[in-house]
């Protein structure tokens, strides 16, 4: 997806959300704005949260097996973390609908954070069913470059149909989802900061 000004899929400079009470109107963000929802769903925004829970700061990965071995502060903070992630998630379905968002970056390896998760986002979203699944991805930190690789060749007009372009990636397209039947469209929404996502759709 290419747009008038060269932005589309920056979700993360778009306000947080339904934003609550303590969440208003948010940190400042570097592109100017305050309350991006990049500011709350960075590894930042964790330890931020937990900091002000536990009263010390300790990264996302440290967070995660705090929570693990049931340390309430830990289980909260990532609580908060994925109801307002839900949230900005549920914004995006409701504009563009995908079959499958596919979750990458480095918090996206916190396997508790998609407990309920889709849950969440359907509660979110403007609609009583939802079927779009939320996945971690399955090719880690190379899952950006996968994805512009595979967009690069679709801009050159190498390989215009999907399946062809996959096949020159070995077999995948960026976040593995061709693992189910069916012709997908999967669209790489990669930025550096924020937890990025994919977005795939049945073709
Ligand atoms: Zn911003």
């Amino acid at each position: 997806m290419s747009g008038r000004n060269g932005i589309a899929g920056e979700w993360g400079h778009n306000p947080l959300p339904l934003m609550r009470e303590g969440e208003y109107p948010g940190r400042r963000c570097y592109c100017g704005h305050d309350g991006c929802i990049e500011t709350f769903l960075c590894g930042g925004g964790l330890s931020r949260e937990f900091q002000a829970r536990a009263g010390v700061s300790l990264k996302g990965e440290e967070i995660a097996a705090r929570a693990d071995a049931g340390d309430g502060h830990a289980l909260a903070s990532l609580d908060a973390y994925r109801d307002r992630l839900a949230r900005a998630l549920a914004s995006v379905v409701n504009i563009v609908d995908p079959d499958v968002i596919v979750l990458g970056g480095g918090l996206s390896n916190i396997a508790r954070l998609y407990d309920g998760l889709e849950r969440l986002v359907e509660h979110y979203a403007f609609s009583d069913a939802l079927e779009t699944r939320v996945l971690r991805n399955v090719h880690g930190a190379s899952g950006g470059v996968r994805g512009a690789a595979w967009l690069w060749g679709g801009a050159r007009g190498e390989g215009i149909e999907a399946d062809s372009r996959v096949a020159r990636l070995q077999g995948s397209i960026p976040c593995g989802f061709r693992q189910r039947p069916g012709p997908l469209f999967c669209l790489p929404w990669a930025t550096l900061n924020t937890p990025y996502f994919a977005l795939c759709f049945r073709t």
